[in-house]
């Protein structure tokens, strides 16, 4: 079912869903989740739907919370489509339920924090994050593919005390008895993270954007640093890029048709037809390589990684890649 305004959602949820969703630091479009269990009942964000957006009702979808264990364990398809309470209405659970479920929390939120990705995506900065984070219930979980491949590597060291769990190249989940804990939780790994960002500026406004393209504010540093621009251009560091912007970002070039792109020495540019969540994530990669510090070594996700969040299939992708590489 729908939110309605006969919702048993509390507010101080839905106001934390909509506070997280707003903020571009934590999530980025229609990134990010939150549930909340009543009962035998889970709520939870669906798929596609923005946080931004929780004050305005429908972004979340009532599933069967045992069902939805079941399929966090393996029965199933792993996407709790068979869990909804209301088959009859169009909305998915967000592919990231079953770890929501799973988790035994009543407050779950997942976000993609700009400051955890920073230091998540990097063995520099996951040791940094392992000293900043000390003393609070915290794990570290490598990197896997959404859905219930991640489910199943969360599962394999899950305790009932664990609260916070940085997801490497990826994000954050905090979880806690209720929205005011978990909302406390966010604030304290924020703040133990915090990174001051690189100054960075606006591209020339003297010189204008390709054709077609508007520059991406404060991205200036960016491309004016060779060594983030090379990062920029050679690779991807966590799923949401990879799914709305393809592998990392090409080099801008007459005729190109890419939503985003860098234009070296300049800046980053976005096509004037980009979504708003392409935006977004442009708008994340300059906020995640600004606060990156010159000794941390970003680890890219493998080509294998991007085809499997692609969904394409493996040929389909190899081609693609081969086209890359000939450009290059
Ligand atoms: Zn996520």
């Amino acid at each position: 079912m729908p939110l309605s305004d006969q919702s048993p959602l509390p507010q101080d949820f839905v106001e934390l869903s909509a506070r997280l969703g707003q903020d571009p630091l934590r999530v980025q479009g229609p990134g990010g989740n939150t549930s909340i269990k009543l009962g035998n009942i889970l709520w939870i964000k669906a798929s596609g739907t923005e946080l931004a957006e929780a004050r305005n009702g429908s972004i979340f979808v009532a599933v069967d919370l045992a069902g939805a264990r079941n399929e966090a364990r393996g029965a199933g398809d792993g996407t709790c489509m068979a869990c909804l309470v209301d088959k009859t209405q169009s909305l998915r659970p967000s592919i990231e339920t079953t770890f929501h479920a799973l988790i035994e929390w009543p407050v779950v939120a997942h976000i993609h924090s700009v400051v955890t990705i920073t230091h998540g995506i990097n063995p520099e900065g996951r040791a940094a994050a392992r000293e900043k984070l000390a003393g609070l219930p915290v794990d570290f979980i490598p990197y896997r593919k959404p859905g219930r491949p991640l489910t199943e590597r969360i599962a394999t060291t899950l305790d009932r005390t664990t609260q916070i769990w940085v997801l490497e190249n990826h994000g954050l989940v905090c979880a806690g008895p209720d929205t005011t804990a978990v909302a406390s939780l966010v604030e304290e790994v924020e703040r133990r993270l915090e990174l001051a960002p690189c100054a960075t500026e606006m591209p020339d406004p003297a010189e204008p954007a390709p054709y077609g393209y508007n520059w991406l504010a404060a991205s200036a540093g960016i491309a004016g640093d060779h060594r983030l621009c090379r990062l920029a251009l050679g690779g991807s560091y966590y799923p949401d890029h990879v799914v709305f912007l393809g592998p990392a970002l090409p080099e801008w070039r007459d005729g190109l048709v890419a939503p985003a792109a860098v234009r070296s020495g300049r800046g980053l540019v976005v096509k004037e037809t980009a979504t708003s969540a392409q935006r977004a994530m442009a708008r994340c990669l300059v906020d995640v390589l600004k606060r990156l510090p010159p000794d941390w070594t970003p680890q890219k996700l493998s080509p294998e990684q991007e085809g499997e969040l692609l969904n394409w299939d493996a040929e389909k992708y190899r081609q693609a890649l081969a086209a890359r590489r000939a450009e290059a």
